[in-house]
This record gives structure tokens, C-alpha cells and sequence, in this order.
């Protein structure tokens, strides 16, 4: 077992860091959200025990975002990064910069709600779906197979662009 975890975590560094996988701890859902905002994947599952959020990490080779000391001293833990501020803003940067992601290159793929792939749909099959205002000023809609929302550039994705441009100038 000892070697297969080796393995893994041998394979992970050398993916591209974009390309890491992680799984937040029932405290950091708001990092959780923007990690999949930068397009990140993410699991989020706050009610699932410590045996469980391991189990899940090694089996998906996913790096463990926890507060939780007791956590982080497990052996089966090793691959984790201990997330120091309560501050969702400084826990993004703490994460951003550990890894040296790339904040931009995946921005906006991927849905908030489920941690899938966003996939573009034509536009002319989503024209009852939206407001007429929307289908009228965008061009670019995707969606969500498995929870079926749409998703398109506007206010609420600049505002967090914003946000993002603040803590990564
Ligand atoms: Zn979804």
C-alpha cells in the first residue's frame, strides 16, 4: 500500500499543477467553491467522516485542504496541505501559491455546484432557458450535464474575475 501511495503522489507532481486534484474538509466549502471557480476539481463533501475524506483522497489521488491538526498527523494523510486562515481569500492564495496553479488557465470551466466539466451548448437550444435580455447580449452558453444549469458571461462571473484580479495582480 505504501508503494501504490508513492506511486500516485509520484504522478501527481509531475501532472501540470491545473491538473491537481484536491478535497476540502467540511470547514474550507467557500474555498472549495473558488478553487472550482479557477476551474480546479474539487470535492466537497461536508458531511463525510475522517476515514471516509482519506479513504476518498488516496483512492482519486486528491490532496487533502484541511484545518484540522489531528487530520494532518495521520500517516494515511501525507498528501495535505494544512490550511492556516479562516479567511477564504487568504486560504485561495495560501493554495494558489503553494501549488503554483495557474489562476486564469481554467477559469470558468468547470460547474460550482457539481465539480463537472462545463460543456458549450448552441444557442439556439437554449433560447426558452434564459431571460431574453441574456439570449440577446451572449453568445457563449454552456452547461452542466449532470445538474443541467446554464452558465454564460456576465456580471456575477466578472465580479468574481474581480475579486480574483485583486488577490492574484
Ligand atoms: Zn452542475
Amino acid at each position: 500500500m505504501h508503494l501504490s501511495e508513492k506511486t500516485s503522489e509520484h504522478i501527481s507532481n509531475n501532472a501540470s499543477p491545473e491538473q491537481r486534484k484536491f478535497i476540502a474538509d467540511a470547514m474550507l466549502g467557500r474555498l472549495a467553491r473558488w478553487l472550482r471557480i479557477i476551474g480546479l476539481d474539487v470535492v466537497y463533501e461536508p458531511f463525510i467522516s475522517d476515514d471516509e475524506l482519506i479513504a476518498r483522497a488516496l483512492r482519486d489521488n486528491r490532496t487533502i485542504l484541511t484545518m484540522d491538526k489531528k487530520l494532518l498527523e495521520r500517516k494515511s494523510a501525507h498528501n495535505s496541505l494544512c490550511i492556516h486562515s479562516f479567511d477564504y481569500k487568504k486560504q485561495l492564495q495560501q493554495v494558489i501559491r503553494h501549488y503554483t496553479i495557474d489562476v486564469w488557465s481554467l477559469v470558468f470551466t468547470r460547474c460550482l455546484h457539481c465539480n463537472t466539466i462545463l460543456y458549450p451548448v448552441k444557442k439556439e437550444e437554449i433560447k426558452e432557458r434564459v431571460p431574453p435580455y441574456v439570449f440577446a447580449t451572449s453568445d457563449a452558453f454552456e452547461t452542466c450535464r449532470r445538474c443541467h444549469r446554464l452558465f454564460w458571461p456576465g456580471t456575477h462571473r466578472e465580479n468574481m474575475r474581480q475579486i480574483l484580479n485583486t488577490l492574484f495582480h
